[in-house]
């Protein structure tokens, strides 16, 4: 779309403000919104943001980043391929926003800018990549100062469907008026809590559409007076919110996915094994990346089905990286590869940009993970000492932990180049230790209704 049929299509539909939104190093979808008059030329000039928004760790804290204080300003321009009405809120419209500086060049500490720089490290390895984020949420309603699970329901109960039916239907008919193909819904294990997945697509557009997804489902959950909760740990007696990552790497064409080997184990080819290697070597740094509040490593616990061990195995819920069996049929599409620890707090630009820059790095050494890593059960159930003999290590039990594995972590560090790695890592130890030093509702308290 241009910018000439964003304008036509926007007044066409009666829309008065269209905002340009972005995600923040906290995961925090932000934006300004430009009124309808004067779209077509905000549209080529951005709205104005302080510099300063990246550098805000939790309520706001300015955090003292060089560059990144009252002083400067860039500007967030629009991208017209994702001009979206909104069909919950008619007069309202939304486009994903890069920042830009004020010379007109990516700004370094531009989290949509570090996603594009790794598909296009890719695309120079004459690779595509499809991915898709697999979100889990809870429904809760005002309970007192607190909130509480709508259900009590039982994994893909029936009792659970009934309870969510009109919410859960609202919502399925926006994402399709959006453009996000919905692939499958069901009421989750936890009370209240909802899985909505929609399908894959290229890696930009997956992460976009993950924002999409988070706006719609917090919107429409407030008209019906509910509140959906993407916080990792929202209920800390109830099972944790995951939001998997599914990737897969295809040719030049989009045409052949290049996991997917017939022959090979588990029908995963060797590009497939170098991506796992790459994903596990880099995994305790990546985490800070892709499971980044501190209300993350509440749910990173073993035997939550969210993995808790720098491992992988097929079909195994317990392994960080899953390799999902094929459909019948469809053997070849859908071959990928799932990373479980990974959760809707993340910012999703830096979440699957730092799960491309690890597994690339598999493909360009070779790392093919030992045999040793490959994991058929619950690792907390192999014999004592086993863990320690196949060199099994721990994900990180905090976010303390992750930031500093993601610190040690050159290939990672260097792909988020110095500007925005800087940023990252001083606003969420300054998360780290806000929540260190209070206890565990206040926790919940503010992560609840963040994201
Ligand atoms: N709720 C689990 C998690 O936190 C995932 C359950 C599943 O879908 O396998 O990742
Ligand atoms: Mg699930």
């Amino acid at each position: 779309m241009n910018n000439e049929e964003v304008v036509r299509k926007a007044t066409d539909a009666g829309v008065l403000l269209v905002t340009f939104l972005y995600c923040d190093n906290g995961g925090v979808i932000r934006g300004k919104s430009s009124h309808i008059y004067g779209l077509a030329n905000r549209i080529d000039s951005g709205i104005g943001l302080t510099v300063a928004m990246q550098a805000m760790s939790d309520n706001d804290d300015l955090q003292p980043i060089d560059g990144m204080g009252p002083k400067g300003e860039i500007r967030l321009v629009p991208d017209p391929n994702t001009f979206t009405l909104l069909p919950y809120a008619p007069k309202r419209a939304v486009m994903m926003a890069d920042m830009h500086t004020l010379d007109r060049k990516p700004w370094a500490a531009c989290p949509r800018d570090f996603l594009k720089k790794q598909i296009d490290r890719a695309g120079k390895m004459g690779l595509n990549i499809q991915a898709a984020f697999e979100p889990e949420w809870s429904l809760a309603r005002r309970d007192g100062d607190g909130f509480a699970p709508i259900d009590e329901s039982l994994c893909f109960s029936g009792v659970g469907m009934t309870e969510s039916m009109e919410v859960i239907d609202d919502i399925v008919v926006a994402l399709d008026a959006q453009g996000l193909q919905v692939e499958q819904y069901y009421p989750e294990l936890g009370h209240g809590q909802q899985e909505l997945t929609i399908g894959h697509a290229d890696a930009l557009r997956a992460a976009d559409n993950h924002i999409v997804y988070r706006e719609t489902v917090r919107n429409i959950a407030r008209q019906h007076d509910l509140y959906a909760s993407f916080a990792p740990k929202p209920f800390p007696d109830q099972s944790g919110n995951g939001c998997h990552l599914h990737i897969s790497l295809w040719d030049e064409q989009a045409e052949r996915n290049l996991f997917y080997d017939s022959d090979g184990r588990h029908g995963l080819s060797q590009m497939g094994y170098q991506f796992i290697g790459g994903v596990l070597a880099h995994l305790r740094g990546l985490v800070a990346l892709t499971a980044p509040s501190v209300n993350s490593y509440r749910r990173l616990i073993p035997n939550s089905w969210s993995s808790a061990f720098v491992c992988y195995g097929p079909d195994n819920r317990e392994a960080a990286v899953r390799i999902p069996s094929g459909y019948w049929g469809n053997e070849m599409a859908s071959a990928n590869l799932e990373l479980k620890p990974s959760d809707s707090s993340a910012n999703p630009y830096l979440a699957l940009g730092g799960l491309i820059s690890a597994g690339l790095d598999g493909i360009t050494n070779n790392t093919i993970p030992s045999l040793d890593l490959e994991i058929d059960v619950d690792p907390t159930t192999l014999p004592d000492g086993e863990l320690k003999r196949r060199g099994i290590v721990n994900l990180p039990r905090s976010l303390d932990e992750a930031v500093r594995a993601l610190e040690e972590d050159v290939t990672l560090m260097e792909s988020l180049g110095p500007t925005l790695s800087e940023a990252y890592l001083a606003i969420r130890r300054a998360d780290a230790k806000l929540f260190s030093e209070n206890d565990q509702s206040f926790e919940i308290r503010r992560h609840f209704n963040k994201f």
